[in-house]
């Protein structure tokens, strides 16, 4: 006997797809911008969270934000370029959160604009250390403790694959990195039942961004972004909510650009 067209179909079952209730969410560089919104996405989304950065002060706040929307937060210091202070975070949310099941690699540093000839050894290789080494450090240590169903979120960025026309080698490099190591680690991780993807950000208003003039803004508006405006953090947090929850079950080792339509141009 065949069964009408929905009758199976269990709307809460459904609508849980799209929550994170019971899990422990890692977040990095959640003392500013991007990280803050992404930390609070996944507290409204049901998770739990650790958060790590070197601002022990603005750590707190964002700790305090998310309880504020009812769930449990650890602040830990941690510099990302220090591999004890990854292994010290995912402990930390080990030990007193329960478990990690998402980690969210959002550290990073914009850097200084240097022509490449002119580019000092120590800022390539400081960029390339937060951005690029800082995020395999914490997936390590991530990955050792994550159980099948776990899911790791890279922020990357569309320089990864284009260009602002500014002279970013270090940045650039380091983000395409991420995208290479976002590849392997899906690759590597899969049987594990352990999803890798990235988040490529276009342009969006925080501490990195800051020192963009009005002026400069407006013309990279009508210049490169489609939708004809800068992004909200918000739209981060969903999209890697999104990507860290069993909505995303069968996406794994891809990136994602949220750039108001940037890379189209
Ligand atoms: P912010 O400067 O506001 O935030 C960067 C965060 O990274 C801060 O919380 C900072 O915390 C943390 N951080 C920097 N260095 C370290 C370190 N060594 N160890 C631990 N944490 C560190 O910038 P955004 O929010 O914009 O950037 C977030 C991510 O998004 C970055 O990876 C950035 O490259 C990426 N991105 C941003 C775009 C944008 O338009 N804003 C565009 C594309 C990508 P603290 O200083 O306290 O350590």
């Amino acid at each position: 006997m065949s069964t009408a067209i929905g009758e199976d179909f269990d709307a809460d079952r459904w609508r849980a797809r799209f929550r994170l209730d019971g899990k422990v969410a890692v977040v990095t560089g959640a003392s500013s911008g991007l990280g803050v919104a992404i930390a609070l996405g996944m507290a409204a989304a049901g998770a739990d969270v650790a958060i790590g950065a070197r601002r022990v002060d603005r750590l707190q706040e964002t700790r305090k934000a998310v309880e504020r929307l009812g769930r449990r937060c650890i602040a830990v210091p941690t510099d990302v370029t220090i591999i004890e202070d990854c292994t010290r975070l995912v402990e930390s949310a080990v030990n007193e959160l329960g478990r990690v099941d998402i980690l969210v690699n959002n550290a990073g540093i914009g850097g200084e604009y240097h022509q490449a000839t002119e580019d000092p050894p120590e800022h390539f290789r400081h960029v390339v250390d937060v951005n690029l080494f800082g995020s395999y450090w914490m997936a390590q240590a991530a990955g050792r403790v994550m159980q099948p169903g776990s899911a790791v979120v890279n922020i990357s960025s569309v320089l990864a694959v284009t260009t602002a026309k500014m002279p970013a080698a270090g940045y650039s490099a380091a983000k395409a990195g991420i995208l290479g190591l976002t590849r392997d680690l899906a690759a590597q991780w899969g049987r594990k039942g352990i999803r890798v993807n990235a988040i490529m950000p276009g342009v969006f208003p925080t501490e990195a961004t800051a020192h963009y003039s009005p002026n400069y803004t407006r013309k990279l508006i009508d210049a490169r972004i489609p939708l004809g405006r800068i992004g909200d953090p918000e739209e981060i947090a969903s999209t890697a909510v999104f990507l860290a929850s069993d909505a995303a079950a069968y996406i794994t080792g891809v990136a994602v650009a949220v750039d108001g339509g940037v890379l189209l141009l």
